[in-house]
């Protein structure tokens, strides 16, 4: 009795069938996939709350998945059999007390993304996409494997999925510049894996072309399909539905690709269209300095748009130059009353490890968050008792190499305010009093 269906955003007379193998429009824009919002809309606000927080976190297959709990909203077409699931999502909510106290705020979360089965919010899409694909095949479709190009969390779900569901995955990723965890996570998978010297845009152009034809059986898995886009904006759904379905003031989510923007904002729109919300929060979209092309565009109020030549960032996921949904993006944050900041290497990277300090262990996209949220509120623009998350979108565990050279002194462009390196000391008893004595007084 539900349904949904890829539609051209220009014309929404255009529609496909989600197990159609198709990413573009005629007119060569993204698909979005449309739900049957007046099927949704029979059951009440009180009804659909009702329902969600029965599945949350049981076992009841599949619907004890963060996504699937929501299966009507996110993708009623997958039969439960076909589902391929981790039982992602129902993240934490980490309260951030201490740091928030410290920059002056008194309500302040961390949406724990990263605490997921490959490490970051990723696995939130790729459960739906891979499901779909199961659901493809099992109807004879000629699939042979999946692909992405990848900045590295994107491959490591995609291979972790197409490994429990028995289906072939590619991944291409820009040689040298994923932390070495990223790396692993697909080769230990069984992908294959083609490291290619580029960077993220330049793997992104290969894997276009090889998917380009539908009829060699590639399917392609980066967020231009938007099948990734109605997993991941459950994200958005369960901060409202963990603060018993109060809206917050504010979201702040690091951006590279733009696609987790657009999902956090449309799952939002959603349960304010279908009326479990009566307003919305504000977004804020943080990029790094040095691959900030959105923050370039917000300074002109979004009027003018250019690409750029990505430089390169600890904040390795988001070294994106030329976004693919920077369109959508921008138009959620148009409707959040939404703001774009960036943070340099030396503010992503002290502001990692001053959360760090208060208990969170930041991977450094979620350092990019906090330093944006450093800045707000120190423009006035965030107010000490507003409500506010923060995204953050992987596990600290993947970027150990980032924490080690700050720690060490040797991370680029950076020279850290918190560093705590070990101290190397013989076994000898004095010398230990002495290093205690330093850090704690006599
Ligand atoms: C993918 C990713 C992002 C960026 O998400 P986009 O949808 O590309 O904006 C941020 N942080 C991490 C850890 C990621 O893996």
């Amino acid at each position: 009795m539900y349904h949904a269906w890829f539609a051209a955003q220009d014309d929404p007379n255009e529609r496909y069938p989600l197990t159609e193998v198709v990413y573009y429009s005629r007119s060569g824009g993204l698909l979005e996939v449309q739900h049957d919002m007046a099927a949704l809309a029979q059951r009440s606000p009180e009804e659909w709350k009702r329902l969600f927080d029965e599945r949350w976190m049981r076992t009841a297959w599949p619907y004890g998945s963060g996504v699937w709990g929501k299966k009507e909203w996110v993708c009623p077409i997958v039969s439960d059999d076909n589902v391929v699931s981790m039982f992602e999502g129902g993240t934490n909510l980490f309260w951030a007390e201490r740091f928030g106290r410290e920059i002056g705020l008194e309500d302040l979360w961390i949406k724990m993304c990263g605490n997921s089965h490959t490490g970051s919010f990723k696995d939130l899409g790729m459960t739906v996409l891979v499901s779909v694909v199961k659901q493809m095949i099992s109807e004879g479709k000629p699939i042979r494997a999946i692909a992405c190009a990848s900045t590295g969390d994107t491959s490591a779900a995609l291979a972790a999925y197409g490994a429990a569901a028995g289906i072939p995955t590619i991944v291409f990723l820009p040689k040298g510049k994923v932390s070495i965890a990223q790396l692993v996570q697909p080769v230990a998978h069984g992908a294959l894996v083609l490291a290619l010297d580029t960077d993220f845009d330049g793997c992104m152009r290969i894997v276009r072309e090889i998917t380009a034809n539908p009829d060699n059986g590639i399917y392609l898995a980066n967020s231009l399909n938007s099948l990734r886009v109605e997993g991941q904006k459950t994200v958005g759904i369960e901060i409202v539905q963990q603060f018993d379905w109060e809206v917050p003031d504010w979201i702040i989510i690091p951006g590279g690709n733009l696609g987790n923007t657009f999902a956090l904002g449309k799952g939002l729109l959603m349960m304010h269209e279908l009326g479990l919300i009566d307003r919305l929060p504000r977004i804020v979209t943080a990029q790094a300095a040095n691959a900030n092309p959105l923050y370039r565009s917000y300074l002109t109020g979004f009027r003018e748009y250019e690409p750029i030549k990505a430089q390169p960032t600890a904040a390795s996921a988001i070294q994106i130059g030329d976004p693919v949904s920077i369109n959508r993006a921008i138009s959620i944050l148009k409707r959040f009353n939404g703001i774009v900041e960036q943070a340099t290497e030396q503010e992503l990277a002290d502001a990692a490890a001053r959360a760090d300090r208060t208990g969170a262990y930041a991977c450094p996209h979620t350092g990019v968050a906090l330093a944006a949220l450093i800045k707000l509120v120190e423009r006035g623009e965030i107010k000490r008792s507003d409500r506010v998350v923060v995204i953050s979108t992987a596990h600290g565990l993947k970027f150990s190499r980032f924490k080690v050279e700050y720690h060490e002194g040797t991370l680029r462009d950076v020279v850290g305010q918190y560093t705590n390196p070990p101290i190397e000391l013989p076994p000898d008893v004095d010398a230990v009093r002495r290093a205690i004595a330093q850090r704690f007084g006599d």
